[in-house]
């Protein structure tokens, strides 16, 4: 009788808060939005500005923390510098350029991506319409995804997000307080949502949104503005940083020169040429299988890295994960379809790398046992309990607690039928925690970055042949996650010609008077004092 009495009292107290709070609403948007306006400069100077140019300079989290050479959380985080950085956002016609350069800061395969490429990647929206610019100077339409992140990243400005809600109020809702902050929702008529939180003084301290990634499902991304400085009465940060809810690792740090308002800018509209051109979709996935050996498989094609099928007497084992969590379902199906009446249960992952586990969800939500490097399984448990509710995500729709299985230093897999053994990648620096595969039948080494024939430099010399000769394997063919089967010998006369590339680019940077990461080229320790034969 008493909690029935408490419940009607509450039930009412619920009623009469949400109905205090549909009419009070409205008034607390514009309250929260004027003072917001008020802090950056006024509701009237801001309605004037006709645009805003940030340049600077920075850097991003190589793979969302997923490209680190261990999975540890306390992996030192790979960074890509991004020494030139303008965003240009046409306030008055609804259209926003951004161009930056960048390169890694660490090594790895292409000698664009290591020392920067020519051309400034150059991308623009106007309206709905996303476009690029394309090397060869003709314009590329974008996809639909890249218009929404567009739409978004235009309005990680305080000043281009207020001025939003003053044009029209109606995108604000849910104002509240937290601490002394005080949030509210917008939401945009094309459907995206970011949370804009202002400090005590009504100057906005950060833009929260959500968007979808591969292999981390819905990823919150918050991006802090700070350091604020005057142009034209007008108050512009000076520091933008952004932080994922994967592991609070900073996704993206922006160092500004200059805030520019209302100079002469380009004309951002969409060319002819692109406004009339179809939305790109990207091909269906449609993998092959090619028999590699006494029953092993190259499952590879269109817009993916490779996988390798396995069959066992009873039951097929897949190497590799990799691109997408489309494309790993491709290539899941063409597993199944090549070996008909065997279960797929299991998936072997090389390393953590983002683009050798973008199917792990899809992998996870099929049931399949994760086989990896015992240092990899914190991760993959992280990963397996993320949500994925914001686009579809195999894991998202289909929640399954993670079958795992470590592997230390080597592990057996045998049957009547085939034997596969998984050996700990040692003697590289690319990946501390990575695994390959021998098959003794075939003679064949299965590997996810020892080597790709694609790539143009070589940072890690004798690791592939010191793997080798470590486990004293018999090796006639290679069979990449990246690229394609060659024989070893190619392989290994491959490696010293982009170790020899490598070398030379650290000469020619070095007298250029630039030091650049991993200059000059190591030759790795031997794994043992004396090796054995
Ligand atoms: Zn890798």
């Amino acid at each position: 009788m008493r909690s029935r009495t408490a419940l009607s009292v509450l039930g009412l107290a619920i009623v009469a808060a949400s109905s205090a709070a549909l009419v009070a609403q409205p008034r607390r948007a514009e309250d929260f939005v004027a003072r917001a306006a008020e802090a950056l400069g006024g509701a009237s100077r801001l309605r004037a500005v006709r645009n805003i140019t940030v340049a600077g300079y920075g850097e991003g989290a190589y793979m969302n923390g997923g490209g680190n050479i261990s999975a540890s959380t306390d992996a030192p985080q790979k960074w890509i510098s991004i020494p030139e950085y303008e965003k240009t956002i046409d306030l008055e016609h609804g259209r926003v350029r951004v161009r930056q350069r960048n390169h890694q800061n660490f090594v790895f395969a292409g000698e664009a991506g290591y020392l920067g490429g020519p051309n400034a990647a150059v991308t623009y929206l106007d309206g709905d319409v996303a476009f690029n610019a394309a090397p060869n100077g003709r314009w590329v339409r974008a996809t639909e995804q890249a218009a929404r992140a567009r739409r978004v990243d235009m309005l990680t400005n305080p000043v281009a997000i207020v001025r939003a809600a003053l044009n029209s109020p109606a995108v604000v809702s849910h104002v509240r307080n937290e601490a002394s902050s005080q949030l509210a929702d917008f939401t945009l008529a094309t459907g995206e949502k970011l949370t804009l939180s202002i400090d005590a003084s009504g100057l906005p301290a950060w833009v929260r949104w959500m968007a979808h990634d591969e292999n981390l499902g819905d990823v919150t991304f918050r991006t802090s503005f700070t350091g604020y400085l005057p142009v034209k009465g007008v108050m512009l940060p000076m520091g933008y940083n952004t932080v994922i809810d994967f592991r609070n690792i900073v996704q993206n740090k922006l160092y500004v020169d200059k805030n520019a308002v209302d100079e002469a800018i380009d004309d951002l509209s969409s060319p002819a040429e692109v406004r009339s051109s179809a939305l790109p979709r990207p091909p269906a996935p449609t993998p092959d299988a090619t028999p590699v050996g006494q029953g092993v498989w190259l499952l590879h094609g269109n817009g993916g890295a490779n996988s390798v099928l396995f069959e066992f007497a009873d039951h097929l084992t897949m190497f590799e994960a990799p691109s997408s969590q489309a494309w790993t379902k491709a290539v899941i199906d063409r597993a199944r379809a090549t070996v008909p009446g065997k279960p797929l249960t299991e998936v072997v992952v090389s390393h953590h790398h983002f683009d050798h586990t973008g199917g792990i969800r899809q992998a996870m939500a099929e049931g399949l046992t994760i086989i990896a490097h015992k240092g990899t399984e914190g991760l993959f448990r992280e990963i397996a309990l993320r949500k994925g509710t914001i686009a579809p995500d195999a894991l998202g729709a289909n929640p399954r607690p993670l079958k795992f299985r470590a592997v230390d230093d080597h592990l057996q897999l045998k049957d009547a039928t085939m034997q596969v053994d998984l050996y700990h990648v040692v003697s590289n620096s690319h990946m501390a925690e990575g695994l390959f595969a021998h098959v003794p039948s075939s003679r064949l080494s299965v590997q996810g970055d020892f080597f790709d024939v694609g790539w143009e430099l070589y940072w890690w010399q004798n690791t592939y042949a010191d793997n080798i000769a470590y486990r004293r394997l018999q090796v006639d063919t290679d069979v990449p996650v990246h690229g394609r089967v060659l024989p070893i010998g190619q392989v290994l006369q491959d490696i010293q010609r982009m170790t020899k590339a490598a070398e030379a680019i650290c000469v020619r940077t070095q007298s250029a008077g630039v030091f650049s990461a991993g200059c000059p080229v190591k030759v790795p320790s031997p794994i043992m004092e004396s090796p054995a034969r």
